[in-house]
């Protein structure tokens, strides 16, 4: 009987669990034997593997969080304790393994194919979209949703206190949180470690707005840009006379309900998952979505083809409605 094993690994994003509930379920489809592993290349390590039942993944396309629980483990980088991993799964007779996870878990599952054969397939599961090969990762688009709910929110009471407000949000080295969902919330400012920025460009905006007769400003801040409170600072220094505030969204950004987009995603990439490895042509292999469509590529090509700059052009229309 064929077996697949089902981990998440590194940042947790909404839609993981919808992922593993179609991975299961199409597998189980197949009959084949499905299993999962707890605390993503740390369970694996830890021998934390049980057989997964249909009651196992009832339930689960709408719920936040990760049914199988994820974790780091920087000793995945060292050959010698992935063999340790590896013999666990092989000692159980399972030769697939769907890793849901970012470009970190997809190393690991680079490896693990590389060097012990196991038909690996990469499901991107991350908030930040931090991956080359599909347009979104999976909670992205929920993460957008609750940034900007936020930003709006942020927004009422800046206008009405007339203040400027900075805003943070997560995305690690990449800023597409802080882009997209900062002109989805119509914000005044926006900080991304993609685009070199001065202070006097934020004054800048402030004075515009100024000479426009708004007194309200929202500048929102990648956390990859550095410290918003020392950005801040150094605005209240140059414009003593206005209000700021700053404002951390923080772990909210990683919870809740998946969208319905991205259980859509996580639906589409995870039957895709599963019919790769039953054609048994293809493994190593990431899966991405491309104009709607699912693409496939190796899990390499994650990281080596991610160019941060792809949104520069998109940065300027936001700065120019920033105003
Ligand atoms: P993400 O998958 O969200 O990018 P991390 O970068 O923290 O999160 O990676 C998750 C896990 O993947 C790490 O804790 C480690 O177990 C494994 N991993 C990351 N980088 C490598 C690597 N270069 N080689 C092998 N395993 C890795």
């Amino acid at each position: 009987m064929r077996k697949l094993a089902i981990l998440t690994s590194g940042g947790d994003s909404q839609g993981m669990n919808t992922a593993i509930r179609t991975v299961a379920k199409a597998a189980m489809n197949k009959g084949w034997e499905v299993y999962g592993i707890r605390r993503g290349y740390k369970g694996m390590l830890d021998d934390d593997i049980f057989k997964l039942s249909p009651l196992d993944v009832a339930g689960l396309t709408g719920k936040g969080g990760t049914k199988l629980l994820t974790a780091r483990l920087p000793e995945f980088k060292y050959p010698e304790v992935r063999a340790k991993a590896a013999e666990n799964l092989k000692k159980r007779g399972i030769d697939q393994l769907v890793v849901i996870g970012g470009d970190g878990s997809f190393h690991g599952a680079h490896y693990l194919y590389e060097e012990h054969g196991i038909k690996t397939v990469g499901i991107p599961g991350t908030i930040d979209n931090d991956i080359a090969g599909t347009e979104q990762t999976i909670g992205f688009d929920t993460t957008l949703n609750i940034v900007s709910d936020f930003i709006s929110k942020v927004s009422d009471t800046a206008k009405s206190h007339e203040r400027t407000m900075f805003v943070e949000v997560m995305g690690r080295n990449c800023g597409d949180i802080a882009l997209f969902g900062g002109v989805a919330a119509a914000a005044n400012g926006i900080l991304i470690p993609e685009v070199e920025w001065k202070i006097e460009d934020i004054e800048n905006i402030v004075k515009r707005r100024r000479a426009n007769g708004k007194n309200y400003n929202i500048i929102v801040v990648a956390e990859g840009v550095g410290n918003t409170h020392e950005i801040a600072k150094e605005l209240a220094t140059r414009m003593p006379e206005l209000d700021i505030r700053v404002s951390v969204i923080g772990h909210m950004q990683r919870g809740g309900a998946p969208s319905a987009n991205d259980r859509l995603l996580a639906t589409k990439l995870g039957i895709a998952a599963v019919d790769i490895l039953d054609k048994g042509e293809q493994a190593g292999v990431m899966v991405g979505i491309d104009r709607n469509n699912v693409s496939v590529h190796k899990l390499s090509y994650a990281w080596e083809n991610y160019s941060s700059k792809n949104n520069k052009d998109f940065y300027d229309i936001a700065m120019m409605l920033s105003v």
